[in-house]
């Protein structure tokens, strides 16, 4: 971000003051300094009830497989735990701000094949809702990356334009290679993004409507996915029309 301060100077040419986007700029940089602090102590706070939460929601879920239980028993603990689920994810999205300010999130990195990823990971989220996703790509496209950290890029685009097109019951996937590189393109028919909130949508907790938003989210799966693109020496970048739709597109080196 460029301040462009402007300095107010008396007749003497003395210095009074500096004014304008600099000032601005400042405070708004305090208040991101404010929220990342709030979210370090909120999120290490919530760590331990919530993962022992989990734990003892995995333990229920195999006992109501395996012990005779009511149907109403099951289909409660089955919305809690698809309940849990999101919970655990939002918490994942707020630990994983603060190591990327840290500088703490280490890479895992092996060799593996990209469309492999990109199935294993969408079957799972086409079981969670209606859109269909459908996929293409080319073969063995390898890839030396952070197999669980690609993952969470994936799910965190497909879920944004599954999230972001009620109107529409489609997703496409596409993938393979482009000018020596591997790409992945994710596009949804829905309701787009305006020209001028493109620049910003990377941003660590940007909305498009703010908090006013009619869809829930905390603005961090963005910026969380181009942290770990741009780690990985790829890029991220997006072309949208409001109304029509949106297509994500992420690269990454080939091994
Ligand atoms: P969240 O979805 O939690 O708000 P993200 O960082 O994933 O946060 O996205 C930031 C913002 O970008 C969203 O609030 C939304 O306004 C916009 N956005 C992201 N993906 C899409 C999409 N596929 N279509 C339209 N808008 C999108």
């Amino acid at each position: 971000v460029k301040a462009i301060g402007k300095a107010v100077f008396d007749d003497e040419g003395n210095a009074l003051r500096l004014s304008g986007t600099l000032q601005d700029i400042t405070e708004e940089h305090g208040l991101q300094q404010r929220k990342d602090e709030f979210i370090s102590v909120a999120s290490h706070e919530l760590k331990t009830p919530i993962t022992s939460l989990n734990a003892s929601m995995q333990i229920l879920q195999k006992l109501i497989k395996t012990e005779e239980v009511s149907d109403k028993i099951k289909l409660f603990v089955g919305k809690a735990g698809n309940n849990l689920s999101k919970l655990v994810h939002l918490l994942d999205d707020l630990l994983n701000v603060t190591k990327l300010q840290q500088g703490q999130l280490a890479l895992n990195k092996t060799r593996f094949n990209l469309g492999d990823l990109i199935t294993d990971s969408c079957e799972h989220l086409s079981q969670t809702d209606d859109h269909k996703i459908n996929i293409s790509g080319e073969q063995d496209v390898m890839v030396y990356a952070d197999y669980r950290r690609i993952d969470q890029v994936l799910v965190n685009l497909v879920n944004n334009a599954i999230k972001y097109s009620p109107q529409a019951n489609e997703v496409d996937v596409t993938f393979g290679r482009e000018n020596g590189k591997a790409v992945v393109h994710i596009q949804d028919y829905g309701i787009g993004i305006h020209p001028e909130k493109l620049p910003h949508l990377f941003d660590r907790y940007y909305r498009v409507d703010g908090l006013g938003h009619q869809f829930s989210g905390l603005g961090l799966g963005l910026y969380i996915s181009a942290e770990i693109i741009q780690r990985h020496d790829g890029e991220i970048s997006v072309e949208s029309e409001r109304g029509s739709g949106s297509i994500f597109t992420f690269t990454l080196p080939l091994d």
